[in-house]
């Protein structure tokens, strides 16, 4: 009886579900302030061009420095932000932010194209493609080119008014993007149809590549599907030399990764476009 009791007990106490829960809590309520205390910042991970070498883009990826559990990865507080609805001024300060470094770094020499995650909840704001429209004609730098980025996924949540949506985003010097393709259940009938300039093969089957041949053939496959209908292919989570040169052989066009670089801060985003700039130059 004692020993039933005693299971009892664990079904309610459950110390790790607590903490975490705590930790939930914490977030979901400090989340909104830490918007407005500068406690998010943007890091930026270059995209570069497998056939010339060069960097063709910055993908911005959202940090938030929280004051007592460090750094906090958006997969765990991107959920929030939607549950709470908090999502929709988090996006609108990464879209305004991303556009004021692209000022800032072309006044320093780099024009270049950056990419802006956003969430399947940003969709259904009424006034979503206005504010990007109206963020971009109030832009200094009139000549802006950005991506937008939406996972597969979140498009499936409501196939139509995401076409609608993209539809409405597709305007000049904005590019789309279909993020972590692959893990969905998108059909080709929809892809076909969507106002994509892009398409970014998930990390997990870019992973798989060195070591499963029928993972190569299903990259092939995409990447030869992808480019039959216009859309440049990105590979990420491009980790070493080896997959480079598989993703090379299957002719993908983009690479992102750590064996690339990193998401970095700013300041050192900057070192590291130098030393790209030194690099071409010698060669
Ligand atoms: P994502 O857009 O698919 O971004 C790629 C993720 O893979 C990033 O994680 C990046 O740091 C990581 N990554 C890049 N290269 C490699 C690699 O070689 N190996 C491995 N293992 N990982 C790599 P991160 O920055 O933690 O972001 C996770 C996800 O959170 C993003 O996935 C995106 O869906 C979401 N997210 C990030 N920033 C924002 C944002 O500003 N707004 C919204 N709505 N979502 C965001
Ligand atoms: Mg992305
Ligand atoms: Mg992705
Ligand atoms: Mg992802």
């Amino acid at each position: 009886e004692s020993a039933e009791k005693s299971d009892r007990k664990l079904d309610y106490y459950q110390p790790e579900q607590d903490r975490y829960n705590a930790r939930r809590l914490t977030l979901m309520s400090e989340l909104k302030q830490a918007i407005n205390n500068n406690q998010l910042s943007l890091y930026f991970q270059p995209k570069i061009d497998l056939g010339s070498n060069s960097v063709v883009g910055l993908e911005a990826l959202i940090r938030w420095h929280h004051h007592r559990f460090g750094f906090v990865r958006p997969d765990e507080f991107i959920p929030i932000a939607e549950q709470t609805g908090i999502i929709k001024p988090l996006t609108r300060w990464v879209i305004k932010e991303a556009l004021g470094v692209q000022q800032e770094l072309l006044s320093e020499g780099h024009d270049i194209d950056i990419s802006i995650n956003i969430s399947a909840k940003n969709l259904r704001e009424e006034d979503f493609v206005s504010f990007v429209s109206e963020t971009l004609a109030s832009n200094p730098n009139n000549n802006h080119k950005i991506t937008i980025e939406l996972t597969e996924t979140s498009m499936m949540e409501d196939p139509l008014k995401a076409l609608q949506v993209l539809e409405g985003l597709s305007q000049p010097g904005v590019r789309l993007s279909i993020d972590d393709f692959g893990t969905g259940y998108s059909s080709l009938a929809y892809i076909k149809k969507l106002p994509a300039n892009e398409i970014k093969i998930d990390k997990s089957l870019v992973f798989d590549l060195t070591s499963n041949i029928d993972d190569q053939v299903i990259i092939k496959t995409t990447i030869d599907m992808c480019h039959r209908l216009g859309f440049t292919v990105v590979a990420e989570g491009v980790e070493s030399q080896h997959i480079v040169d598989i993703l090379k052989s299957l002719n993908c066009d983009l690479i992102q990764g750590y064996y690339i670089s990193p998401p970095l801060p700013l300041n050192k985003l900057k070192l590291w476009l130098s030393e790209m700039d030194d690099y071409a130059a010698l060669a």
